[in-house]
């Protein structure tokens, strides 16, 4: 089993990749942030919560949210393993994920961390919020205050990692495939 935590700033293109992973390596992809947009879809419980944070740019409690990915990954018990997109995204998140995992006998095996720099990703996430509609990604405030929760509450997950082994980083800068070029050759390199 291959267990991938894709991570990096909002914009630095995790959803992005994840397409591509997902198909070579033939994992599962979840992302926390489109199962959140789902509910929000359905019109959920959850969904109804998250919004709030969400529209604001501020992180969506740790409980919920790690509930609610314990769930997907439990619907998927024939998977070859995961790419988590967008979680964990605090340090109480990982350590969640970690036992989580545990107790199925499995583990991640390493951070990817696309690395791109702020005024490259407000640019991509303002053109993102043209064509997606996405409230978060048309306003820099918004933008700027998701940046703000990740250098408070997710950066120091790179610390986590890297404690474990497990960390590595990537270029965010070029085109889709110069990236998704870097990616799968780190992948099988390790
Ligand atoms: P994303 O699509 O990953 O950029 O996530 C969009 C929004 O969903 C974030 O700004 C948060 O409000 C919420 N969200 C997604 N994943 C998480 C997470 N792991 N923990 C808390 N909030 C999250």
């Amino acid at each position: 089993m291959i267990n991938i935590v894709l991570f990096g700033k909002p914009g630095a293109g995790k959803g992005t990749q994840a397409e591509f992973l997902k198909i070579k390596y033939n994992l599962i992809h979840i992302s926390t942030g489109d199962l959140f947009r789902n509910n929000i879809t359905e019109k959920t419980t959850l969904g109804i919560l998250a919004k709030s944070y969400m529209d604001k740019g501020n992180l969506v409690p740790d409980q919920v949210t790690i509930d609610m990915l314990e769930a997907e990954v439990d619907k998927n018990p024939q998977a070859k393993g995961f790419i988590f997109d967008g979680f964990p995204r605090t340090e109480s998140q990982a350590k969640s994920l970690d036992a989580f995992l545990t107790r199925k006998d499995i583990k991640i095996n390493f951070m990817l961390a696309l690395e791109a720099d702020d005024n490259e990703l407000v640019k991509r996430l303002l053109n993102r919020g043209k064509s997606s509609g996405r409230i978060d990604d048309q306003d820099e405030t918004k933008i700027r205050n998701r940046f703000k929760e990740y250098n408070k509450k997710t950066s120091p997950l790179k610390t986590y990692y890297k404690n474990q082994n497990k960390f590595y980083s990537i270029n965010g800068i070029g085109t889709i495939d110069q990236i998704t070029g870097r990616l799968t050759k780190l992948i099988d390199s390790l």
